[in-house]
């Protein structure tokens, strides 16, 4: 099994959500994606993680998936094109999630000739929901049929590459059905978060109103993946724009960060931050198929 480590390359993004938790505290530090060097570095250090884990843990994890994140992950194209050249060279798996704004004929296909996974970020299929989540470049909210059209592009490319898309569900589009769309794109996995309160609880829902959108999507529950707060917490591996490891604050919002990574070494870094690597491991077993339906009685989402 591979260990998962999810790189948030950058902040900058096009569109601008609500409740983007894309935000990272930076003391006029420079984001590490645009030094050569530092990226070089950053690589490195993620190689040795595997076996750092397996001596710390126990485990038998045998490689790296770098699942790069943003921010939007291929809004600096030269930079992200040239953090999968070093990826490359080690041999990571590579995946990323894109908000689709920022693809080319380039990029997708290096997608779908590098990449065993791309996520797509979709949390409406209205232009209204879409303009209020800020879901939206210069008053133009993301086109479905864009985001369609890529999809087909890199599996006319690759037929066999994982598509995956990931949806934020919040106070504006929790009465929505993208059962429809869901079936169109077929993706292997669909990735419903309840919205978390990470840097603003405006607009959040509670969980009935999660377990009701999910309800209403039964019929994809086959693919349907959905995690709990709890599932969540310490049981991701991330770094920010700055090269640092980062989880949720368990105190209040924001974030919690270790010292920048190709500073002190990986194994240093890790040792600042809480990482359960037993929930990693269950939430990795429970996906593509969490049945979160089953988890509450059916008289609170009837
Ligand atoms: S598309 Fe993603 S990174 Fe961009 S503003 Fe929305 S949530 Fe944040």
């Amino acid at each position: 099994m591979k260990i998962v480590i999810n790189w948030h390359i950058t902040e900058a993004c096009n569109y601008e959500c609500f409740y983007c938790f894309a935000k990272w505290q930076k003391k006029n530090q420079k984001e590490l994606l645009h030094s050569k060097e530092k990226v070089r570095k950053l690589m490195h250090e993620i190689s040795l993680l595997p076996a750092i884990l397996n001596v710390k843990s126990g485990t038998a994890f045998t490689g790296i998936r770098l699942n790069l994140v943003g921010g939007e992950t291929f809004l600096y194209k030269q930079q992200v094109l040239n953090i999968i050249q070093e990826a490359c060279k080690y041999g990571f798996e590579l995946s990323a999630i894109t908000n689709g704004s920022s693809l080319d004929r380039d990029l997708i296909t290096v997608i779908a000739t590098q990449f065993s996974t791309i996520g797509f970020s979709i949390d409406s299929l209205s232009d209204k929901s879409n303009l209020e989540i800020g879901r939206s470049f210069k008053n133009t909210p993301i086109k479905k049929e864009e985001i369609l059209e890529y999809i087909n592009e890199i599996r006319s490319i690759s037929p066999n590459i994982d598509i995956k898309i990931n949806s934020v569900i919040n106070q504006i589009n929790k009465d929505e059905d993208l059962t429809d769309f869901i079936k169109e794109v077929s993706p292997s996995k669909w990735k419903v978060f309840k919205m978390l309160p990470v840097l603003t609880n405006q607009n959040m829902i509670d969980d009935y109103e999660f377990y009701n959108f999910l309800k209403k999507h039964n019929e994809l529950q086959h693919i349907i993946s959905s995690e709990n707060n709890d599932e969540m917490t310490h049981s991701y591996l991330m770094i920010d724009p700055i090269g640092r490891f980062f989880q949720n604050s368990s105190t209040s919002f924001g974030y919690e960060y270790s010292s920048e990574i190709v500073t002190i070494g990986i194994s240093n870094a890790l040792k600042e931050i809480v990482f359960d690597v037993n929930k990693f491991l269950k939430r990795s077993k429970l996906i593509p198929n969490l049945n979160v339906l089953n988890q509450i009685p059916y008289t609170k989402i009837a």
